[in-house]
């Protein structure tokens, strides 16, 4: 069932998700080589629950194992979405997604950036550059009377004309008092498929794309989704909001880029 959220309810949506941009900022402060993943998800959770919300992701529920155990996901290389902060070193060259999810007045907000650490092969920030204008392509057909493929094929289409994969287990939603809603978002679909999009629809975006084929396998962890080639995967995500013109991007990348500077994507 779709929630068709009220211009009240959207503003809610609105400051989770600016808090977790801000958060993100604070995480993009800090990535460089030496640190590790485990620093970035204490300083992130500190900043969400100094400014009155929770972390969504902590304790989020998974039906084949533990709940997962930190407050943002940090996905490093082959990693694609879920890797769980821990003891491994960031190093010159790697690239991490940063995913965050907060909770507060009884709305969530979900955003994911992938950051280059240190000086990061062309090929890779080519890929981390065409997955993002990928979201952004996803979100120009975000429009009230689309529909869900067209949001799914602008996205596939943009990626695989570079030769990239689009990751098809893992999908967008709905957004809204959870984390995840129904509609679910795929990367990849039909033009003119798909449930229509309709004013007050709340969703998230979020390609996970790959440089080499786009199989996967998960980790023993029951979390961490890596490319079953190993090669590097990247993964941006917006919550947007579906009004009666453009959506409206309830998350935002402005604080991160602000701290990124010349070095953003
Ligand atoms: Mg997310
Ligand atoms: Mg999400």
């Amino acid at each position: 069932m779709i929630f068709l959220k009220t211009k009240d309810e959207i503003e809610l949506l609105r400051q989770s998700n600016l808090l977790v941009g801000r958060t993100l900022a604070e995480v993009a402060k800090l990535v460089k080589p030496g640190v590790t993943t485990k620093e970035l998800d204490k300083v992130a959770e500190e900043y969400i629950r100094d400014h009155g919300a929770i972390p969504t992701f902590k304790g989020f529920p998974n039906p084949n194992g533990s709940p997962f155990p930190a407050s943002i996901c940090t996905s490093v290389n082959e990693q694609v979405v879920h890797g769980i902060p821990g003891d491994v070193v960031l190093k010159d060259g790697d690239i991490v997604s940063v995913d965050c999810g907060t909770y507060m007045n009884g709305f969530c907000g979900d955003s994911a950036y992938t950051f280059c650490v240190g000086e990061v092969d062309e090929d890779v920030r080519k890929l981390l550059k065409v997955t993002k204008e990928a979201l952004y392509i996803g979100i120009r057909n975000a429009v009230h009377g689309k529909r869900l493929g067209d949001i799914g094929y602008a996205i596939q289409n943009h990626c695989e004309s570079n030769s990239y994969g689009v990751v098809r287990e893992f999908v967008g939603h709905g957004i809204g008092k959870e984390m995840h809603e129904d509609p679910q978002v795929p990367n990849y679909g039909k033009r003119g498929y798909g449930t229509m999009l309709k004013e007050g629809m709340c969703i998230a975006i979020e390609p996970m794309i790959t440089l080499g084929n786009r199989a996967i396998v998960m980790e023993r962890d029951g979390w961490t989704v890596r490319t079953k080639d190993r090669k590097c995967a990247a993964h941006f995500e917006h919550t947007v909001a579906i009004g009666s013109g453009d959506a409206d991007i309830l998350s935002t990348f402005e604080f991160i880029e602000e701290v990124l500077g010349d070095k953003a994507i």
